[in-house]
This record gives structure tokens, sequence and C-alpha cells, in this order.
């Protein structure tokens, strides 16, 4: 079975779609961006590279192990310097880290990616807006699955401000391309993201024991589900 199913999204833009976890390809007119690794099955940069012939930059959205175990066939990968500890403790042990920095621009030629700081899953969890075509690369902070907010680094507070400075962000996007769940999700989702994770916070939700072994409680929130 191939590693990845590699799914079309838009002109020169492709998902790869791994065991429940998704990484993006987009190709600009100078160079092409790899958002993500996945759980590092298959050799993603191979994969990439039969998609592109142009240079491919790595940016990581967080440091979790879905998101960089294919980051060992890349000789660095640039990400938030908040997930630096995280990405060296995990499966980027040994590899070269770059600084990624709120605001910062990636420009691939024609196309270009803002980098967006929205700290609560993850210290350093980016989302990427591409203003010209109205999307969002959001990581696992938006989605319509499972937002894993229990464990080392996780902080419902933060969650909770970094979502309301993406809300006050909705003219600027219509359409989220998120890490997990379905694909895509619509913008209009935000509202209701906020107020589940209000409630998570507040105690409002009941939990209850997910299918895998853990001692947090899945909280159904209506927009998505939290781990907790
Ligand atoms: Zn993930």
């Amino acid at each position: 079975m191939a590693a990845y199913e590699i799914i079309k999204i838009g002109e020169k833009s492709w998902r790869f779609e791994e065991n429940g976890v998704r990484s993006f390809l987009f190709e600009g007119e100078n160079a092409a961006l790899l958002v993500d690794t996945g759980y590092g099955s298959g050799n993603i940069k191979e994969a990439a590279e039969g998609l592109t012939k142009l240079p491919i930059q790595l940016v990581i959205t967080h440091a979790d192990g879905d998101h960089i175990s294919g980051n060992k066939y890349f000789e660095k990968a640039r990400m938030h310097p908040a997930e630096f500890d995280r990405f060296h403790n995990g499966a980027g042990k040994g590899l070269t880290a770059e600084a990624l920095w709120e605001n910062e621009i990636i420009d691939l030629g024609g196309r270009k990616f803002e980098v967006i700081l929205i700290p609560g899953h993850t210290p350093g969890s980016i989302a990427l807006l591409d203003r010209k075509n109205r999307i969002l690369v959001a990581g696992d902070s938006i989605q319509a699955g499972m937002i894993f907010m229990a464990g080392g680094g996780r902080n419902i507070d933060a969650y909770i401000f970094s979502m309301k400075k993406i809300a006050a962000m909705a003219d600027l996007f219509d359409t989220v391309y998120p890490s997990h769940g379905p694909f895509p999700v619509n913008a209009d989702i935000m509202p209701a993201l906020i107020t589940g994770a209000q409630n998570l916070k507040d105690g409002k939700l009941k939990g209850e024991a997910p299918p895998f072994e853990t001692n947090a409680k899945v909280y159904d929130a209506g927009a998505a589900k939290f781990l907790f």
C-alpha cells in the first residue's frame, strides 16, 4: 500500500493523506513549500519531488510527532522557535531547526504565506495565511476532528486567545486547510470553536473515555472534539 494518498486540491496545490494526518505541498514560480511531514511512513521528500521540480522549503505547523516524523528526509526545517524544544526532544532529534517568526512572509514567487502564531495546542503552533487565495493552513488548532489539548505544552487559555485572534481576521480567509478531520473546513467554524473551547475550560462539557488508552477524556464541543 502506498504510504500517501496524494490529492490535488487546487492549482499547484496538493494534500498528502497519511493514516489520519495531512501534509500539504504548494508550488509558486520560484519555490515550493511543504507544510509538515506526517508520520514518516514513506519518503515524503521523494513524493513531493515527484510533483515539483522547484526547490522545496519545509515548514512545520508544530512539532508533534505526527507532523514531523518525515523531517528525517530533509536537511532542515523552519518552525516557530517556541517549538524547538518539542522538536529536538521528539522526532526532530539531531535535525536542524531554523526560526520562522510571526508575520514573516514565505514568498514562493507569485504566491505568499504569512506566519500567524497561535499558541495553545502547542507553544509555537502557527497558521499560514494565503491572503490572495483566502486560505488558512491551520495545523491541528482549527479543525472539525479531534483537537488534542491534553499533555505537556497544551494550554486551553492560550488556545482561546489564539482562536479569538484568528476569528478577528475572518475577513481575510474563507477556507481552512486542517491537518486532521474533514477537508476543507469553512472559516465560519471559528465562533463555534471559540464557544466550545470556552465551555470546555468552564467545565460545561461532559467528558467520555476515548477509544485509546489515556488519562484524558474526549469532550464533544459540537464544531470539534477536544481531548482534554
Ligand atoms: Zn496532529
